[in-house]
């Protein structure tokens, strides 16, 4: 989200365009507009009665330069350029870096690399005011584009005072998902995780080398992760990024953790109404990895298209699905059930709708979304009719590979599940006379953690009419 989307008229547009999950991103605006955009987003949730996911984004130790006086300015390569200590407002020739840490730190010869690598500049000479740098690769620079300091280690908390601020007000707004940012190790997540206070789900950016090599504790204490191409390509090299990006997927799917893959999916839309051929194979080739969500930034938050870009990717995304090629590829990773009954169970569903092509849908029951969670890990080849009695648990679904959503009443009985199973299959287009649903729900119902049942249903040409 962001001014290019945030209207309530343009977010209507997006979510019939196939958005499912909307990032508030706290790196931009305040939070008088942010709580706008989260009452605007639910309003059409509302409306559409269909649950939605709000992530909101903290910053993290993300460094930035200061405002422009014109928004922006052109720095030429082979000029001279200084980042210091005073806010006025920057031009060509300086801006503000309102980072103290930095001064001091950085020596002759470090690179500065803004706007996600774009800009390159190399350190001439830094005092504890002022940071004097030969630019050598230039361009346009605008107010609080992102620095990366690749070449120093810098010593700020992973939470800044400024994400406690934000954190507690994604927690008072309602966040379905908190975003960590330039998560470094498993006990950031620990410390948000304990702020948080039990509301939300946390999402871990993958954007540090440091992060990338301790995957699997961040991984264990996350529930979901981006890969956050934009910084981790300029904190790696780019081409470390598409590797990497496969191999967090894998290590993702593999625990039942939904995966978000971000940045640069469609960046050419910002000012083009058509994708380039390069780009489409990117969020292709993204869908075909086996992410749950695929997320635009500046294309849909600030760039001139957004209701295109959206609709681009959900074509994207469609098409790769209706390729026979794809659940070949995304089975790729083996995903061996644990030794528990849900486990089996999920399994059991994706291997029965493999083996009856009448089966046009899995529909499972449940409160926390967990059984959701590891029917999606098998990727099996129908959708997942998600039916639970939490908001919560529903809006969170929508970051889940292949789930819909409704909410409901919890049910009683066996004949109750049978009933209303088939109602919602119906009436959400799930299933046609003659096709069969998995239902997988637990008995006794409405007990949290109990799915142990496995049911198969075949909805009658009667049923049609009601
Ligand atoms: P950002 O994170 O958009 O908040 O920087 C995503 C990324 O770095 O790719
Ligand atoms: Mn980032």
């Amino acid at each position: 989200m962001g001014p290019a989307s945030r209207d309530p008229e343009m977010l209507r547009k997006l979510l019939l365009a196939g958005a499912d999950a909307f990032r508030v991103n706290m790196s931009h605006g305040d939070h008088a507009t942010h709580a706008e955009t989260i009452a605007a987003i639910r309003a059409i949730e509302k409306e559409y009665h269909r649950p939605i996911a709000i992530l909101c984004d903290l910053q993290g130790p993300k460094l930035r330069v200061g405002a422009f006086r014109d928004g922006q300015a052109v720095i030429r390569h082979g000029s001279h350029f200084t980042l210091d200590r005073d806010p006025e407002p920057g031009d060509e020739t300086r801006v503000c870096l309102p980072h103290p840490e930095l001064f001091g730190l950085l020596d002759k010869g470090q690179r500065l690399l803004i706007n996600d690598g774009k800009i390159r500049l190399r350190v001439i000479r830094a005092s504890d005011t002022a940071i004097l740098c030969s630019v050598e690769v230039g361009g346009v620079i605008s107010d609080r584009k992102g620095v990366n300091v690749p070449d120093a280690e810098v010593p700020i908390p992973a939470l800044t005072d400024k994400d406690r601020r934000d954190l507690a007000f994604a927690v008072a707004h309602g966040a379905d998902v908190i975003a960590l940012s330039f998560v470094q190790r498993a006990d950031d997540l620990a410390e948000a995780r304990r702020l948080m206070g039990g509301h939300g789900s946390l999402c871990a950016k993958i954007e540090k080398p440091q992060a990338v090599e301790r995957l699997g504790e961040i991984l264990e204490l996350a529930d979901s992760v981006m890969v956050a191409r934009g910084d981790l390509g300029v904190e790696l090299n780019p081409e470390e990024v598409p590797p990497l990006q496969k191999q967090i997927v894998n290590a993702a799917r593999t625990l039942g953790k939904p995966v978000i893959v971000a940045t640069q999916m469609l960046e050419s839309m910002i000012e083009s109404p058509a994708p380039t051929r390069a780009e489409v194979s990117d969020v292709a080739n993204a869908v075909y990895d086996g992410a749950d969500a695929v997320m635009l930034s500046a294309e849909t938050a600030a760039g001139a298209w957004p209701e295109e870009a959206v609709t681009i990717m959900h074509r994207i995304a469609s098409q790769v699905e209706r390729d026979p090629g794809y659940k070949a590829r995304i089975h790729f990773l083996e995903t061996l059930p644990d030794p528990t009954t849900a486990d089996a169970l999920s399994h059991a569903s994706m291997t029965i709708a493999a083996n009856m092509p009448t089966i046009t849908a899995i529909v499972v029951f449940t409160c926390s979304g967990s059984t959701a969670r590891r029917v999606a890990r098998e990727r099996p080849g129908v959708p997942m009719l998600v039916l639970t009695p939490s908001t919560a648990t529903a809006r969170r679904m929508a970051l889940l590979w292949g789930a819909h959503a409704v909410t409901t009443r919890d049910i009683g009985s066996f004949e109750e599940m049978i009933a209303k199973g088939k109602r919602m299959a119906l009436r959400h287009g799930f299933g046609d006379a003659g096709s069969k649903l998995v239902m997988l729900a637990g008995v006794p119902f409405g007990t949290p953690g109990s799915t142990n049942l496995l049911h198969i249903v075949t909805l009658l040409g009667t049923e049609l009419k009601r």
